[in-house]
């Protein structure tokens, strides 16, 4: 068995849901619609069209860069990556290279607990980088033909670069959901994987341990970037399979790392099976070179300090749960649950403020929403208040308290009690109908009839 450590790197394409193109003015809603039918000469990049860059994926980007902790560098600039592909027939993406919008975040993630009942510890992943470039067309391959669709074309990539921190996958897979829960949350992008909106594409090599004379001595595995990862599940797969195909090749060959080679490997979801693609991918390949059309951007402080005060003004899934836990009262667990999406908080924060003049206490709402004790998926918050109020109230009484509120209709109807004790039975259906309405229907019928009968004996 060779002593390991596994290493992963993300990279993750986030596809922005501005109603516009980055460069030109077509839709960016593509999903579903006819192929081709989102075109013009720009994102088809015809000869001589001129880029227009989109305000505002360029302001999200910041927003998502401000998100993650990162700073926003004073100037920053589109460059050319080029490259021949059918996807991009211009022979080059308009994409950042050595000045992105925002550049040195983090994001902090929980550990794996090692045991139950263990606290999840703090995992601090670092972000190199986070960019703006244009997506790619959409190849759609047929059996005897490979068909092409531009609706894709030009709509609004950002991508978050990760320094290589992770050493499992399921870091990978927390990492992911959290990245993808602040991006729903700033209200950028759906970020949905299977619609093709969030894509991520893990670099993964080991540091082994040479065997024989040179026991003890860490080299690195080669370095591979998987793509093809359209899940999260897929993401641990995939990883988890090239993690054993490295481990098996090292065992195999020995072969280590060469600086600054990259081979590409696809995910085949049917195989569950890495299998190569390209051999050596480096910076210098794409030859990028700045984007003569559009000039760099230069931001005023005045506007990295606008920014600062915009995101300042989103609370995100980390500071709503410490003031769920502080302010509301909530356990830990309960926070991380009805923060998981930004709708499901305001649907509980509409509860608590609806729930106060019912002296209804936040935690009492969350349990109830969280254990399925209400239905939050079909009742709105002033019902499930309502729903909650009665049953609280019907729980504070206590047979006591109906015992004493019966003798008070008793002594309250001294006609009906006397015609009863004279014979005239019918009469009590009467007097549970009196109690029902001082205890506002809270009692069970049965219960009342009962006590009814036993206090009339007398
Ligand atoms: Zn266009």
């Amino acid at each position: 068995m060779i002593n390991f450590k596994t290493i992963i790197g993300l990279e993750v394409h986030v596809e922005l849901k501005t109603s516009s193109k980055m460069f030109c003015p077509c839709s960016a809603e593509y999903f579903g619609t006819e192929p081709n039918s989102h075109t013009c000469p720009v994102c088809l990049g015809l000869p001589g069209a001129l880029p227009v860059p989109n305000q505002k994926a360029i302001e999200w980007t910041i927003l998502l860069g401000l998100a993650l902790g990162c700073q926003i560098p004073e100037i920053s600039k589109f460059d050319r990556k080029n490259y021949f592909y059918p996807d991009l027939p211009k022979g080059y993406q308009i994409s950042q290279y050595d000045m992105p919008l925002a550049i040195n975040g983090s994001l902090v993630i929980k550990e794996i607990a090692t045991s139950p009942s263990a606290p999840r510890n703090d995992k601090i992943v670092r972000i190199r980088r986070v960019h703006l470039e244009e997506d790619t067309a959409k190849l759609i391959h047929g059996e005897n033909a490979t068909l092409i669709d531009f609706n894709r074309s030009g709509v609004p990539l950002v991508e978050i670069v990760t320094e290589p921190d992770f050493t499992s996958t399921e870091q990978v897979k927390e990492y992911l959901q959290k990245l993808q829960q602040i991006i729903r949350y700033l209200g950028i992008s759906d970020a949905d994987m299977e619609k093709g909106q969030m894509r991520c594409e893990p670099t993964v090599n080991l540091e082994c341990e040479k065997a024989g004379e040179q026991e003890g001595e860490m080299v690195y595995t080669p370095l591979v970037e998987i793509k093809n990862i359209n899940s999260f599940k897929f993401a641990q797969k995939a990883i988890d399979y090239e993690i054993q195909r490295q481990l098996e090749e090292f065992e195999k060959t020995g072969q280590e790392k060469q600086s600054g080679n990259k081979t590409t490997r696809g995910w085949d979801e049917v195989k569950q099976k890495t299998f190569l693609q390209r051999t050596k991918e480096e910076a210098e390949d794409y030859r990028y070179f700045p984007e003569p059309d559009i000039p760099p951007f230069q931001w005023t402080e005045t506007e990295i300090r606008n920014s600062k005060f915009e995101i300042q003004k989103i609370e995100l899934p980390d500071t709503k749960i410490k003031r769920y836990i502080k302010e509301l009262g909530l356990t830990e667990t309960n926070a991380i649950i009805l923060t998981e999406t930004k709708e499901k908080a305001e649907y509980f924060e509409k509860c608590v403020k609806l729930g106060q003049s019912d002296r209804l206490e936040p935690l009492e709402i969350a349990n109830a929403i969280i254990n399925k004790k209400v239905d939050s998926e079909t009742l709105d918050p002033d019902q499930i208040i309502k729903l909650l109020a009665t049953k609280k109230s019907a729980i504070s009484l206590t047979e006591s308290n109906l015992k004493k509120m019966i003798e008070q209709v008793l002594a309250d109807n001294p006609k009906p009690v006397a015609d009863y004790k004279g014979g005239k039975t019918p009469v009590l259906e009467y007097l549970i109908g009196q109690v029902a309405r001082l205890t506002k229907g809270q009692a069970g019928p049965n219960l009342v009839r009962n006590i009814l009968v036993e206090k009339l004996k007398n």
